[in-house]
């Protein structure tokens, strides 16, 4: 569906639309590198765990990777034993351990203590793993760079080397970079770990690299197939994948319309029905999400403010070809990763409402109400 046939369609606002067909096409370009180098892909369902969404990405993917234990009942739940759940993150509770490896098929322990608690369990069904510190940064941001100085995420390269473990380690994790577009990372990142590793690398069975690259959008693939393959060939493992952003992120949209028109120092403001708590990497990374209506050499430009309190609750300053007037409505493209999840409810304005796009067909799957709101506090 075009943006003005949604904005036409959708009859509430603000309203956040997830379009099916613009998930399956990202696939699609995952797809090719999946069967191109045999690595395997799992959805990381922390950039959008909306469970619709998951039963439209689970017949296209071998399963999903996850970050806590809410987040692996939900997956088991869906998947029902039909592929791959993988975990990493540096938050394991003592008590949530023996749930975690009934539910995972793969766990990429954080640290020698998890490695420890993980394999010293009775039962033990997942395939335990680490999750490294390559310790190389692509970032500048620290804030958003898993190899920062004194970084808590993945066990340093050394420490790794040195450490005797009980059990041989059975595979091996990585995630290092932040909407990446090229594999320049992953390349180097890969040669530092098999050289420094040597006969530790040859005795694992799997290898997961993680997500933050924009997959879909990488349009020379041939040195990240190239690596998949001759890891696979040389080193009979299986190769994962955990893409979140690069699969969700071009197919969600937040309608919303404007509720009010000032000005001041000049400028104009246009006040909206929705604000940057409900995409709020809009004020973490300070980024202006792309909008429809923007007309780079338009000749009219207002500031699109949100509703809140919070002085600095600003999209951004966009242009138009004509004067934007009070209920006009937007549409914010590509905010389908992160923006929901986050969201929240301050300053008491109602979370949006919820549609599913699939075949051009909108169908409402959530509206909040007073009592959602009164049933939190
Ligand atoms: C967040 C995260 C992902 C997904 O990242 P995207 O940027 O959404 O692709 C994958 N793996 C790990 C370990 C993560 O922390």
């Amino acid at each position: 569906m075009t943006p003005t046939a949604l904005k036409q369609q959708i009859p509430s606002s603000p309203a956040y639309v997830f379009d099916r067909d613009i998930m399956l096409s990202a696939l699609q370009k995952i797809d090719l590198i999946r069967r191109q180098s045999g690595c395997k892909v799992l959805y990381s369902i922390k950039s959008l765990p909306l469970t619709q969404v998951l039963q439209w990405l689970l017949p296209y993917v071998d399963g999903f990777s996850v970050s806590s234990l809410f987040e692996a009942r939900l997956a088991d739940e869906i998947l029902a034993g039909q592929g791959s759940l993988h975990l990493t993150t540096p938050g394991v509770r003592p008590d949530e351990a023996a749930e975690l490896t009934r539910l995972c098929s793969h766990i990429s322990c954080n640290s020698l203590n998890q490695y420890r608690l993980f394999s010293g369990l009775e039962t033990q069904c997942a395939a335990i793993g680490v999750r490294l510190n390559p310790a190389l940064s692509f970032l500048t941001d620290e804030r958003f760079d898993p190899c920062r100085p004194f970084s808590k995420l993945g066990i340093p390269l050394a420490e790794l080397e040195a450490a005797r473990t009980i059990a041989p380690i059975r595979g091996l994790h990585f995630h290092t970079v932040f909407s990446a577009l090229d594999f320049e990372p992953l390349i180097r990142t890969l040669a530092i770990i098999r050289t420094q590793l040597g006969e530790k690398f040859t005795q694992i069975e799997w290898l997961n690299l993680g997500g933050g690259y924009l997959y879909n959008q990488i349009a020379d693939t041939d040195a990240f197939v190239e690596s998949v393959r001759s890891l696979k060939a040389e080193f009979d493992l299986d190769v994962f994948i955990e893409p979140g952003k690069a699969i969700v992120g071009e197919a969600g949209y937040l309608l919303t319309t404007v509720i009010d028109c000032i000005t001041n120092d000049g400028k104009n403001i246009a006040v909206l029905d929705t604000s940057v708590n409900h995409h709020p990497e809009v004020f973490e990374y300070q980024m202006s999400p792309t909008l429809h209506e923007h007309r780079p050499n338009g000749r009219h430009s207002a500031i699109l403010a949100g509703s809140t309190c919070l002085a600095g609750d600003i999209f951004g300053e966009y242009r138009f070809d004509d004067p934007l007037k009070m209920g006009d409505k937007l549409l914010f493209k590509q905010v389908g990763a992160y923006s929901l999840v986050k969201a929240n409810r301050f300053n008491g304005y109602n979370l949006p409402d919820i549609y599913a796009l699939e075949a051009g067909r909108p169908t409402l799957l959530k509206n909040y109400r007073y009592q959602d709101y009164r049933g939190q506090w």
